[in-house]
């Protein structure tokens, strides 16, 4: 299928897991892509990845200064919008006990603040008839221990994501979310736990999800097309949960 052809998308975090695969998928159904991350090396490799599609760009996805500069580098490039996948984003275990204030504003900053604000920066550059995507998780729907942050965080980008849809639809914008359940993805090396509590935590996480494995990246991306095309043009300010029956059964 080519249904993006023509079509310019922007997928934040689009470097590693998710944001990654789904960019693959829209490169392959001929869309021009820019992703974002922090890392130099990544953005790199992502770059070198998806090919000449691909406009890779340094952005700190809780930096409200850095959503501004790349609204404008889209703008400088003399691109416009027609799906935005707002999936940056960080996943910080951690037992309540420990949590501090750091970790709060790192998490909020990343996956609610600057996911709002970035939105704000893009609206001028979005497409009339334009799909946003945002990147929630099931984790906002159950009561994971150790997850209070991040699910916290996850239900309020959730929230912002169906009121924006209702303010944005006047503008010719759809806005909805997708929820994965536990995805295959490199997040899981970065939680910060050695190897053997990493297998004990999936091996824990996998025995709760009804099909009785993660789900992968690209199943994701699916979905996200899916919501960035036109073919879903009646599906506004709703989120699609992609968890395998985790969260439902
Ligand atoms: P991942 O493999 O760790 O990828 C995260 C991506 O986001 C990377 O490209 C990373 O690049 C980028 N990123 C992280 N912090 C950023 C920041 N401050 N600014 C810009 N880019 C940033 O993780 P993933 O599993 O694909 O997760 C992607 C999204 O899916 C997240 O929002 C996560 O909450 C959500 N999610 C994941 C799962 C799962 O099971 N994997 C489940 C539900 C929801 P840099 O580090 O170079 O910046």
């Amino acid at each position: 299928m080519n249904r993006f052809k023509q079509k310019t998308v922007l997928v934040t975090g689009g470097t590693s897991g998710i944001g990654l695969a789904t960019a693959q998928a829209f490169v392959n159904e001929g869309a021009r892509v820019i992703v974002t991350g922090r890392d130099a090396d990544a953005l790199a490799t992502a770059k070198a990845t998806l090919g000449q599609q691909a406009i890779a760009l340094r952005s700190d996805a809780g930096s409200i200064s850095d959503a501004k500069e790349l609204a404008q580098a889209i703008a400088a490039h003399g691109l416009m919008l027609d799906a935005v996948f707002i999936n940056a984003g960080i996943a910080k275990l951690t037992p309540f006990t420990d949590v501090d204030e750091d970790l709060w504003d790192l998490s909020f900053n990343t996956n609610v603040k600057g996911a709002y604000f970035q939105l704000q920066a893009l609206l001028p550059y979005l497409n009339n008839g334009a799909s946003v995507v945002i990147n929630g998780s099931i984790n906002a729907h159950i009561g994971m221990p150790n997850s209070s942050v991040y699910a916290a965080s996850k239900a309020a980008v959730i929230s912002l994501a169906k009121t924006l849809s209702a303010e944005l639809l006047p503008r010719g914008v759809r806005v909805n979310v997708v929820s994965p359940g536990p995805i295959h993805t490199p997040l899981y090396g970065k939680l910060g736990m050695d190897q053997t509590a990493l297998q004990a935590t999936a091996a824990h996480i996998q025995a709760q999800v009804p099909l009785g494995r993660f789900g992968t990246s690209e199943e994701v991306a699916a979905t996200v097309l899916h919501l960035a095309s036109p073919e879903s043009a009646f599906i506004v300010g709703t989120e699609i949960i992609i968890d395998g029956g985790m969260s439902q059964l």
